[in-house]
């Protein structure tokens, strides 16, 4: 019988498997130390978005956290590009990951462990679902404050998503949609997969320090200068995101999707922004350039 790829293909140690077949072993420190580092690029009709920002991130977070992919830049697209032809997926939500691995037994050295490469395609996923992206998310800021870059650099794409989980169920308990972190001086910074931004008047805010540079994010960036909007990129204080005209996150998951609430408390009239509306609808047409778009040869 023919393997099932139609809900995700996995590539592992050297194979392609359905996606419910995919395992690590249970010793990787990737799983027991969340010692790995990852990337997430999508696919949308038929073709990736801006792969190769999301392989130099990948390349660049590899070498932060000291992992080594074991394979060339060339050899990760093909892979991607292989789990994706296998599920036939035309709008798909593309990972690579590289892990610790282990290092012989008995050994605490790092240095020793063996890194390992996966990858995986699966359908698309939405941060937000269609409802949520209709009204504007609402979002609680949570008491718990974003892991500090000099623990863990954030620009450096992890799996330490304690606080990130642990302020999404806070959020998910008073009824909000997600959750935005705060760091410890009371900017918000980011939430769990997403960047946020606030405008007011022409001028756009986004976190600058403790944040993941979204590809999103600099997507949405170069679109609003292009389109003659200041762009600040500087510490954004939980009072001021309240007080905008209009706010969004950006994630892969989704784009630009509009934030109308923000602690039980409307943003400007509690509606969808027209700007966020422009720079969503931009995001999406930039989907069709070549120079954005790496076909999939199914
Ligand atoms: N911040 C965090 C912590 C993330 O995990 C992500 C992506 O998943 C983002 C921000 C948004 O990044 P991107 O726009 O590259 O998807």
């Amino acid at each position: 019988m023919n393997a099932d790829f139609s809900q995700g293909c996995a590539f592992q140690r050297g194979e392609y498997v359905p996606i419910a077949q995919a395992s690590i072993p249970m010793t990787d420190w990737g799983f027991l130390r969340s010692d790995a580092t990852y990337d997430v690029v999508t696919v949308w009709d038929g073709a990736f978005f801006r792969l190769d920002v999301h392989l130099d991130r990948f390349f660049a977070s590899c070498a932060r956290f000291r992992l080594d992919p074991g394979r060339s830049r060339a050899e990760v697209a093909t892979i991607l590009a292989e789990c994706v032809r296998r599920s036939g997926l035309r709008r798909s939500y593309v990972e690579m990951i590289v892990t610790r691995g282990q290092p012989p037994w008995g050994s605490r050295d790092p240095r020793q462990a063996v890194n390992q490469f996966y990858a995986f395609a699966v359908p698309f996923v939405w941060i937000a679902n269609e409802e949520q992206r209709r009204r504007g998310l609402h979002v609680a800021i949570s008491d718990v404050q974003r892991i500090p870059p000099a623990s863990v650099d954030p620009t450096a794409k992890n799996y330490h998503w304690n606080d990130l989980t642990m302020g999404l169920l806070g959020a998910l308990d008073a009824g909000a949609d997600t959750v935005l972190l705060r760091d410890a001086r009371d900017n918000v910074v980011e939430g769990p997969g997403f960047n946020v931004f606030a405008l007011s008047g022409r001028r756009l805010v986004t976190p600058r320090e403790g944040v993941l540079q979204g590809v999103t994010r600099r997507t949405v960036i170069e679109i609003a200068r292009a389109a003659g909007y200041e762009v600040q990129e500087r510490d954004l204080p939980i009072a001021e995101l309240l007080l905008a005209d209009e706010a969004f996150i950006t994630s892969s998951g989704g784009g630009v999707m509009p934030v109308t609430r923000v602690n039980g408390q409307a943003i400007a009239a509690g509606l969808p922004g027209r700007i966020t509306g422009e720079l969503a609808a931009t995001y999406w047409e930039l989907h069709k350039l070549p120079q954005y778009s790496t076909p999939v040869a199914y």
